[in-house]
């Protein structure tokens, strides 16, 4: 699925009720959600993981449709590798 089509689609399934919610509030669930997959991520465990990525995905495209931001398109920014350097591999220094 591209990610356009993705962020379209969770526009369809949940858009009216994040514009109720609002941003300051879908804002939180996305670091909720972050907070969630650090959780995750501590412990290892691979379904923990997979469910904590989708929905960390799927409120940062709420919060995107939320802000009128398009992520195909910020997706963009990195099209072409490191945006500093430009390089794949990023060469910048660490
Ligand atoms: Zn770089």
């Amino acid at each position: 699925m591209e990610i356009r089509d993705f962020q379209e689609l969770l526009g369809r399934t949940f858009l009216d009720r994040d514009r109720r919610r609002g941003l300051p509030e879908t804002f939180a669930w996305l670091v909720e959600e972050m907070g969630e997959l650090s959780r995750a991520l501590r412990s290892g465990d691979r379904d923990s993981l997979d469910e904590e990525f989708a929905d960390v995905l799927a409120w940062l495209a709420s919060l995107a449709n939320l802000c009128d931001i398009d992520l195909q398109e910020s997706a963009g920014k990195y099209a072409h590798g490191c945006p500093r350097c430009g390089s794949i591999p990023c060469s910048c220094p660490e």
